[in-house]
């Protein structure tokens, strides 16, 4: 077909979409309002040289078409399994350190089990994959001593949801997939999202003869008849031809300023990711904290984050005590890891607010994905599956094969 694929949107989800139809034979041309791609997952490189990324970002090898699509980027084996002995896991109100595993047939070794699982769990957790009603994760859990060892912080590391409202089918949908034979390896970037992820995908793009544009806001979409007619980036008007296409990989209210009719999620949840410049491990190492506002973080050779989801009042809270804090319930758990870490003199903290939409239960307010007979959405709050990497690739595949 001739006609060109606009993609809007240079997130994980746009670059996808890109690639897909880029090696569908398409001319594509990828509009990025910001400087660089990546979007949420971009590596922030600020003027004071104390690089990285935006907030750690982990895959599961469940994410079978995240991995793909670094496979196919040349990028898969840049990314590392840093603990592949399981998940050391601090608990910051008495200063154990245990290794938990995350594939349920890891458990039957004692030593990589939760701290307090039972048969009851394992059936509980089992039912969450069933398609059964959906309902919060406490409701399907319980309070249980499972909650706070293992359920809590899954819950909000892969829904960024409290527990007291998330999903429970939709994280019974990510289980199933974990818990398939070799799901459960916890990867992690090498280097970082930039290097390891977003600039592949662009080079790839690139070499595959794609356009990119950033700095190109798309401020409004004309349609006429059904269909898509012009993308009006500032003074710029772009015609759409009857076999041109595009794909809108925009975070949800975007869309709904473009396209206003459409109904899209409306709730949101933050995460603060607090950085400190150390030095620290040659290759990345990896804690979970319990009984801490820090949930995980990841040290590299010369900085560590940490991750606070579902991050609540901690949002509002003021950079200095948080980095304060965090500081005091990271040093520890990474001296109880084994892990050499010493501290320099940068740190900054970053929120992000609306870090992805809220996966609670019940039914979520989703637009058709593809809303106009030549124009398909594409991002990670599309789909059933958690808003994460593998839901954005996912939806990009699938905007780009809805559009042809
Ligand atoms: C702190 C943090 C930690 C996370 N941790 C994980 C994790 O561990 N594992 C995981 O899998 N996922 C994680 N996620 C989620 C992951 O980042 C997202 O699921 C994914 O990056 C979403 O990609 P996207 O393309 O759908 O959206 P976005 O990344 O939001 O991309 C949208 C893009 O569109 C651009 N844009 C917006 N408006 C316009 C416009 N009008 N015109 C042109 N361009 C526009 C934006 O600049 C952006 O580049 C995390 C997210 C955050 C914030």
């Amino acid at each position: 077909m001739s006609g060109r694929v606009h993609v809007v949107g240079g997130g994980v989800a746009g670059l996808a979409a890109a690639l897909a139809a880029v090696r569908a034979g398409r001319a594509v041309v990828l509009h990025e309002a910001t400087g660089q791609a990546g979007g949420r997952a971009r590596t922030v490189t600020p003027a004071d040289g104390f690089h990285h990324d935006n907030g750690t970002h982990v895959l599961l090898t469940a994410n079978r078409r995240a991995l793909a699509l670094l496979g196919s980027v040349g990028a898969r084996e840049r990314w590392i399994e840093p603990e592949a002995d399981g998940l050391p896991v601090f608990d910051a109100r008495n200063g154990r350190l245990a290794r938990v595993g995350l594939s349920p047939l890891s458990w039957l070794k004692g030593s990589l089990r939760p701290e307090g699982l039972g048969l009851r769990d394992v059936v509980r957790l089992g039912a969450m994959a069933l398609p059964l009603p959906d309902r919060s994760i406490l409701a399907a859990i319980g309070p249980r001593p499972i909650m706070d060892s293992l359920v809590e912080p899954l819950t909000v590391a892969v829904l960024n949801t409290p527990v007291a409202v998330a999903s429970s089918r939709r994280l019974g949908r990510a289980l199933r997939r974990v818990a398939m034979p070799g799901g459960a390896r916890l990867l992690v970037a090498r280097d970082g999202l930039g290097p390891d992820l977003i600039t592949p995908a662009v080079d790839a793009l690139r070499r595959l003869g794609a356009e990119i544009r950033t700095g190109a806001r798309l401020r409004a979409l004309a349609v006429e008849n059904g269909r898509a007619a012009a993308l009006v980036f500032g003074a710029e008007r772009v015609s759409l031809g009857p076999q041109d296409r595009v794909v809108l990989a925009l975070p949800p209210a975007e869309i709904k300023r473009l396209l206003p009719h459409l109904t899209v999620p409306d709730a949101f949840e933050p995460i603060v990711n607090a950085h400190f410049q150390v030095r620290g491990p040659a290759l990345p190492r990896f804690v979970g904290l319990r009984g801490a506002l820090s949930q995980w973080a990841l040290a590299r050779h010369d900085h560590v984050s940490v991750t606070v989801s579902a991050a609540g009042d901690a949002a509002e809270r003021d950079p200095d005590g948080l980095l304060a804090q965090i500081w005091s319930e990271i040093a520890p758990a990474f001296a109880a890891a084994g892990v050499p870490l010493v501290r320099l003199a940068e740190a900054r903290v970053v929120k992000e607010k609306r870090a992805t939409i809220r996966q609670a239960a019940g039914p979520m307010p989703l637009p058709p994905e593809r809303p106009l007979a030549n124009l398909a959405l594409a991002g990670d709050w599309l789909g059933d599956l958690p808003a994460t990497i593998e839901s954005a690739v996912m939806s990009g595949e699938r905007a780009a094969r809805l559009v042809g």
